[in-house]
């Protein structure tokens, strides 16, 4: 009997997702370049379905009916070209190639483009919620050919999670498009760590309150509008203690945050396509900051504060203040991200419907949360809808969370607390919504001296002055 799926690469994910499939009453291939990790799945979970394993890559493809579908679930990069290199003279046309790991879009968009000339479907597919989420459903965010949906679609729905019984799996749009999105979700989840960790901040340097009470008010938060997977994870491991040294482990955890690189990509990304990303963008930078040790070495020894003692009369109050700061930035940090997944639909042609990628991210994955619910209804209101925080469920919520949000980022300036996320989304928030911003004097210094023009407010057309001369303005013509 064939098998109606196989994954090549079965480290924790690829074994993961290949114990999914087999719990999900399907017949799986199985298959990895050393034969070690095929025997250790079969000999430790085989009894879990149906899995059909194989030594080397010709008997694994033929064991699959056709069309084929052939999970990679390998180190990104070049041994994704290895697999695809392996696998493409054992296909026939119609089969489906799948890249589970974690590629950029670009080398997604270019191994499509290879692929199709040579009859076969490949579909680049973001799959979030690590090795946990891979084995209980994690999101799946596939792009590559409509077609090739029809026919896997399906498989995936089923192994992925559900929230209200609806799948957390959609097809996302053509080639790059679903890792895209799962780098997307990336930048936004980096923004949503940095905005914990500030609010975190506050409250520890604000109150003088421990790492365990402020777990305990991440578990309270945990029951309102933030209840997520980010903040209940941020509850465990603030109550964790160092079983060495029986202080908080978040104590002695040396405070220098790494990266893999998807948070870069999307700002990256977000700078050729010219939109803000300012929440995710700072998120970035802040892990950069954190590990910039020679600088960070010279500054503490010789930067001054000139802070004040903060004197924070009322506590409970200054937290919940913390709260509605962090529930407006992250409306902020959201609203940017989906505007970077419209500007890029519209840049390359996917075509992806957001309120989807908000339903699909609502379970699974790592930025899971209630909160997505609104933003899918919020699509759904107005599915061209240009600003999320337009819509008027989050420009209500922004709108309560106003005061404190100022109060909080002002405290923190003068107290000398960095928050570069909580205030980026602040000036976003007042720049956004400007009646008049000073672009208008950059683009008269830009005129002044390089000639570059500027338009006005009162009538079509380019204008330059002739500040070296009479300083007279001249109208020039498109
Ligand atoms: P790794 O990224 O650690 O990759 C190890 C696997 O890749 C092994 O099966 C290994 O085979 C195989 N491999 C490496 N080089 C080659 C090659 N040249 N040819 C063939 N096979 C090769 O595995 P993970 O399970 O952690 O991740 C898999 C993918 O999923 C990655 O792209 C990752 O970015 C992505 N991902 C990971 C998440 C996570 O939480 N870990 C979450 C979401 C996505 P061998 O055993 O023979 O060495």
């Amino acid at each position: 009997e064939l098998a109606q799926i196989g994954v090549t690469g079965l480290a924790v994910m690829g074994r993961n997702l290949a114990r999914n499939f087999a719990r999900h009453g399907h017949r799986v291939a199985v298959h990895n370049r050393s034969y070690a990790k095929t025997e250790s799945l079969i000999a430790d979970h085989g009894d879990e379905g149906a899995f059909v394993p194989s030594a080397s890559m010709a008997d694994f493809v033929a064991s699959l009916e056709r069309p084929r579908r052939v999970i990679i679930m390998v180190k990104a990069g070049g041994p994704t070209d290895a697999v695809i290199d392996e696998l493409v003279p054992l296909l026939e046309e119609g089969d489906i190639i799948i890249d589970a790991g974690n590629a950029h879009f670009p080398d997604t968009i270019r191994r499509e483009n290879a692929l199709k000339a040579v009859g076969l479907h490949f579909v680049g597919s973001g799959v979030s919620g690590g090795e946990e989420g891979a084995l209980l459903g994690p999101s799946i965010m596939p792009g590559g050919s409509p077609t090739s949906y029809e026919s896997l679609g399906p498989l995936l729905e089923s192994i992925s999670a559900k929230v209200d019984g609806t799948p957390c799996c959609t097809y996302v749009g053509p080639d790059g498009a679903g890792h895209f999105v799962k780098m997307v979700h990336n930048g936004i989840e980096y923004a949503d760590m940095q905005l914990i960790a500030e609010a975190y901040d506050l409250i520890r340097q604000g109150t003088g309150k421990s790492a365990a009470e402020i777990a305990d008010i991440f578990r309270s938060w945990n029951e309102g509008d933030l209840e997520s997977f980010l903040i209940e994870i941020t509850a465990e491991v603030l109550a964790q203690v160092d079983p060495e040294t029986g202080q908080a482990l978040v104590d002695v955890i040396l405070d220098q945050a790494e990266q893999k690189g998807t948070g870069r990509w999307t700002v990256q990304n977000a700078l050729d396509l010219g939109v803000p990303i300012t929440g995710i963008a700072e998120a970035t930078f802040a892990r950069a900051l954190s590990g910039s040790v020679p600088q960070r070495e010279a500054a503490r020894a010789s930067l001054p504060g000139h802070v004040a003692e903060w004197s924070i009369r009322d506590a409970d109050a200054f937290v919940e203040d913390v709260r509605q700061a962090l529930y407006a930035s992250k409306i902020v940090a959201y609203s940017q991200g989906f505007d970077q997944i419209a500007a890029a639909s519209a840049e390359y042609d996917w075509n992806i419907d957001r309120g989807a990628m908000a339903r699909i991210w609502r379970g699974g994955c790592i930025i899971r949360a209630r909160f997505l619910n609104r933003i899918t209804e919020a699509y759904e209101r107005t599915p061209d809808l240009a600003l999320l925080i337009a819509d008027p469920y989050f420009t209500e919520a922004v709108s309560a969370a106003l005061p404190a949000w100022r109060r909080v980022v002002a405290g923190a300036a003068q107290n000398g607390i960095p928050t570069p996320a909580f205030s980026s989304s602040l000036a976003y928030y007042d720049g956004i919504r400007a009646e008049r911003l000073p672009a208008a004097l950059i683009q008269g210094q830009r005129d002044f001296f390089g000639a570059h023009t500027y338009r006005r407010v009162d009538r079509p057309g380019s204008f330059h002055i002739e500040w070296s001369g009479d300083r007279s303005e001249t109208a020039i013509d498109g």
